[in-house]
């Protein structure tokens, strides 16, 4: 088996260690490095990439990591794991989202080695670590307020690519379209498979979110043939062709009545836009027949935020 390099480091079969790799300065020079954790078995399988903190408010996806890392699960029977906790550190340390350059990093994939600071971060990905991978789990958690019930999102244009998602075990899988300068479209091009995996809402850490990504992580494993054991699935994953987001036809307080991940009919009372005052009130109905896959939590909407995720079979 070859050796594999990052960031000048080599990694040989058998070989388990931190790299820390130097992406950039802050303005004190103090240095800002990407911990990236590479675990090679003596025998040979698959490279498994798992990763999280690409938006770095995502908190759920860097915790489910932290637990993968501290139960050794990172450490293959068969194969190599490459386990990247916080991949965007600057919108960790900063509580947000994108980058100080004010770019989305899944925004700036393939990146380039001299571009913006996003477009730097992504190159690293893209040109360090993604010609060593043969599949990724790439965990996120919903953005903005939105919590997202746990799911795996992908195109799902191979059968083992389906295969994966159902070995992962979520309540849900839903299709989910390329999006432009994103890490799944350029993993795409390069023939590499990445999933995502999104569970619960930014900066608050939801347990059953947490336990279905460490769960799923290992039974991807298992079904790779890195490991030899892996929880059983609670229940098989529902696919969802297509999904909607309902948007509020009216600003004002909302009132979700519906509770997240369950399934609602066409024209189902989904809750309530009221004013402050108690003189206006408006039912939301559903426009489909699916399930709730999202909830807008914040309660104070203009006309036209997204309130509710629903997906359909
Ligand atoms: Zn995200």
């Amino acid at each position: 088996m070859p050796d594999i390099v990052i960031d000048g480091h080599k990694v040989s079969p058998g070989q388990d260690i931190q790299i820390n790799a130097l992406i950039a300065r802050l303005p004190t020079r103090t240095p800002i490095n990407i911990p990236v954790f590479v675990s090679r078995s003596t025998k040979p399988g698959p490279t498994l990439l798992v990763m999280a903190g690409v938006h770095g408010d995502e908190t759920n996806g860097i915790e489910i990591l932290r637990r993968i890392i501290i139960n050794n699960y990172h450490k293959p029977t068969k194969g190599t794991v490459i386990a990247i906790p916080v991949f965007n550190v600057y919108g960790f340390i900063n509580h947000s989202r994108g980058l100080p350059d004010g770019r989305d990093l899944n925004r700036s994939f393939p990146g380039s080695k001299n571009g913006s600071l996003a477009s730097r971060v992504a190159h690293f990905m893209t040109s360090e670590i993604l010609p060593q991978v043969d599949f990724g789990i790439d965990f996120h958690t919903g953005g903005a307020s939105h919590n997202n019930f746990p799911q795996i999102r992908g195109v799902f244009n191979t059968v083992k690519e389906m295969e994966v998602a159902k070995a992962f075990g979520a309540p849900f899988i839903i299709e989910s379209p390329f999006r432009e300068k994103s890490l799944r479209k350029t993993a795409d091009k390069a023939n590499k498979t990445i999933l995502v995996y999104e569970g619960g809402e930014t900066l608050r850490l939801r347990k059953k979110v947490i336990d279905t990504g460490v769960d799923g992580m290992l039974r991807v494993m298992k079904y790779l043939g890195m490991r030899d054991d892996a929880p059983e699935i609670e229940q098989k994953s529902i696919y969802l062709k297509t999904s909607t987001w309902v948007r509020a036809k009216y600003a004002g307080l909302h009132h979700a009545d519906v509770r997240n991940g369950s399934r609602v009919e066409k024209n189902e009372v989904l809750g309530l836009i009221t004013d402050p005052y108690g003189q206006f009130e408006k039912k939301i109905k559903s426009p489909v027949n699916g399930f709730v896959i999202g909830i807008n939590n914040y309660p104070v909407v203009n006309m036209g935020d997204a309130i509710l995720h629903i997906g359909s079979e």
